[in-house]
């Protein structure tokens, strides 16, 4: 496997599906695995990777990269797995540290925020990366591959919303595009926060 192997996109792409399908096969080759996801994801509860799908893989919830490393000190697994990556602070460094000491790692993450910017730990993973699968959802407005995350209008401003999953569509880029642009005037307009003031 080459290592590290990341699965990146929007939401609804299937990369912890992907994630999960990798660690299984692990388990399956005796290889001794470890999964760990951010103690901040409250999707479905911290203590399993779990995909939109309902696939599940055991994991241990961390807030700080500097907890996958202590585990891995003391239990010495050949694999790890991250899900959530972006959300997990110095999740980067303890990548790097697991690389030096020859654990295999694979993880899942989105790629960018909605506003189609790359999550800063995520444009340093991808570059360190030895294999990169795009993930892509499918649009919600018009079916073709989405590879973007949209925040629609009324939703709060927070770059990192837990647990707001209905705040939040794919699109492609051309609908993307289009709903920044729409988002953009409404606030030159000032209707975006009126709106926000009355939610
Ligand atoms: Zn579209």
């Amino acid at each position: 496997m080459r290592s590290p192997t990341v699965y990146c996109g929007p939401m609804w792409g299937g990369k912890t599906e992907a994630l999960i399908s990798a660690l299984v096969r692990a388990r399956i080759q005796e290889i001794a695995t470890v999964a760990f996801n951010p103690a901040m994801n409250a999707r479905y509860g911290t203590q399993d990777v779990r995909a939109h799908s309902g696939a599940s893989f055991p994991a241990i919830p961390v807030r700080h990269g500097d907890e996958i490393l202590a585990h891995v000190a003391k239990h010495e697994p050949q694999l790890v797995g991250i899900d959530e990556f972006f959300m997990i602070e110095g999740a980067i460094d303890a990548v790097r540290t697991l690389r030096r000491r020859g654990t295999k790692i694979v993880i899942a993450t989105l790629d960018m925020d909605s506003d189609g910017r790359a999550w800063e730990s995520v444009g340093d993973l991808l570059g360190i990366a030895e294999d990169v699968v795009k993930c892509p959802a499918v649009c919600a407005r018009c079916k073709a591959d989405a590879y973007f995350t949209f925040r629609r209008g009324p939703a709060p401003q927070d770059r990192v919303l837990v647990g707001a999953n209905e705040f939040y569509e794919p699109r492609c880029w051309p609908c993307f595009d289009e709903g920044q642009q729409a988002k953009s005037a409404q606030i030159g307009r000032g209707s975006l926060f009126e709106r926000r003031g009355e939610g």
